[in-house]
């Protein structure tokens, strides 16, 4: 294989010679890379079994079929979305014809996790392909199974010099970090976020960070108990519980936790039998260490359900924690894992004690049939995104940005969003020749109040 700083060398150059602008050549590796998928699909199921005992239903619903919806939406409106689009003129630049262009960065790094392994690093990878760019990306090193399927995938589709997949682990991020790029797209954790951040700073590189965090889930006491349970245990548990927007926590109207508890207790019961352990649709830890990471957390906690452990085999049972102390590890970091901690609100004082005390969330639920309270929270708070009545559910509509805010992440993706998230957008003014009024050279002599006037009017 090429040195990174070769294969980097070659895709700026091959970008230079402009093939990439060319719409009908970026649908034509969309297409290609579309059968290639499609003839993936047991493979790339099979290796998230592998590689987590992820189950065939999951990774379907949350990572192949996304990938390919994805792949549709950019094959269907490619040519609309890179068309440069004809903006209204302003006074001030009057006669023009005033337009915005997107165009590709140029060269991009995408840095992927490893909890949707295939999802998290094909959706960047292909709206940045839409957008015109070359792409190294960089698997997660813990998924060894999905990230070789990934890497044979783009190795099967593109040459080296529009797009391939370096695997490694930290040491190959960080020489990868260290070179100039034209736009680092990285999801993973908020701590190595602030690494990517410094690095791109040094090459004042832009950069986009789908990050992590606490998302907290509000329950009042005007709903239907059992559907809520039914919710929140498939967003908290889906992946094992290992979503940067599963529902962390719980804050529920004191007066419905016993109900809430035994609701919940029933759900992952109905769901994953009294022994989850021998679920086919429960997933496990990703590894020994995060299993370790977990248990630890678990330590001096009020378990009220599940607790069961088996490090050896990356097992932690779904486990309800009754009000764990706001210092505690468990309500400091995020838990990423099958442990939902609960707490009891009386006061909505009580609610802003909770949430303004912990980093900006990456989602936030509310389940309430209260429109003012649901007012109320969506006003109050500052997170990524959100589900009111539901968990998880709003990842699935390309048309709605998904991103985080403050330090769970900075910039939007999704559908045409991700498609403009790997744009530069560059504003164009054609100007006429026909007009050319002497209001604005020298001598200003008696034109300020013109110029009042004309400010005025200014749409
Ligand atoms: P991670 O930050 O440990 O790793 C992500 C990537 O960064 C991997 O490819 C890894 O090789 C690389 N990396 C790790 N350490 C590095 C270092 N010191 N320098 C440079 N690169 C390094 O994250 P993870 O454990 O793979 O994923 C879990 C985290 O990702 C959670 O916090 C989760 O919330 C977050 N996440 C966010 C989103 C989102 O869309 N916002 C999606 C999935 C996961």
């Amino acid at each position: 294989m090429n040195s990174i700083s070769n294969i980097l060398a070659a895709q700026k150059s091959f970008f230079k010679t402009q093939k990439t602008k060319d719409v009908d050549y970026r649908l034509s590796f969309l297409k290609a890379l579309k059968v290639e998928i499609l003839a993936n699909e047991k493979t790339i199921l099979d290796a998230l079994h592998k590689d987590f005992k992820k189950s065939k239903f999951e990774t379907y619903l949350s990572e192949f079929g996304i990938v390919l919806s994805e792949l549709n939406l950019a094959i269907k409106n490619l040519k609309k979305w890179a068309k440069p689009k004809r903006i209204k003129a302003s006074l001030l630049t009057f006669p023009s014809k005033d337009f915005i262009y997107q165009e590709p960065f140029g060269t991009v790094l995408i840095i992927a996790p490893w909890n949707y392994p295939f999802l998290l690093a094909l959706e960047p990878l292909i709206m940045a392909i839409a957008a015109g760019n070359t792409v190294v990306l960089k698997p997660s090193e813990l998924t060894t199974h999905t990230s070789k399927v990934i890497t044979r995938i783009i190795q099967n589709v593109f040459p080296e010099t529009i797009a391939t997949s370096i695997e490694g682990g930290v040491e190959t991020s960080t020489e990868l970090l260290s070179q100039k790029w034209d736009y680092i797209f990285f999801t993973g954790s908020t701590t190595v976020g602030k690494i990517v951040a410094k690095a791109a700073a040094n090459h004042l590189t832009p950069v986009i960070l789908e990050l992590g965090g606490k998302s907290p889930c509000i329950i009042d006491d005007s709903v239907n108990v059992k559907l809520v349970a039914r919710r929140l245990v498939w967003g908290k548990l889906l992946n094992g519980g290992q979503t940067c927007i599963a529902p962390d926590y719980v804050i529920s109207k004191s007066n419905i936790k016993k109900e809430l508890i035994q609701a919940l207790t029933a759900e992952i019961t109905k769901r994953y039998g009294s022994k989850p352990k021998e679920s086919a649709d429960f997933p496990r830890i990703i590894n020994q260490k995060n299993t370790i990471r977990l248990s630890e957390l678990l330590k001096n906690s009020n378990i009220i359900f599940g607790g069961d452990i088996d490090e050896n085999n990356c097992y932690i049972a779904p486990t309800l924690v009754d009000e764990p102390n706001l210092d505690s590890a468990l309500m400091q970091e995020e838990i990423f894992g099958p442990i939902l901690p609960i707490l009891t609100y009386e006061t909505k004082e009580d609610i802003e004690n909770i949430i303004w005390n912990l980093d900006k969330p990456l989602s936030l639920y509310i389940f309430s049939n209260q429109k003012s309270f649901i007012k109320e929270i969506v006003k109050k708070f500052s997170f990524g995104g959100g589900v009111v009545n539901d968990t998880l559910i709003h990842f699935g509509n390309h048309r709605l940005p998904f991103g985080g805010v403050g330090s769970s992440g900075i910039g939007k993706y999704h559908g045409k969003h991700g498609f403009d998230t790997f744009s530069n957008t560059k504003p164009i003014v054609k100007r006429g020749n026909w007009f050319d009024p002497s209001f604005r050279y020298a001598p200003y002599k008696g034109k300020i109040e013109l110029l009042k006037k004309m400010l005025k009017y200014l749409g």
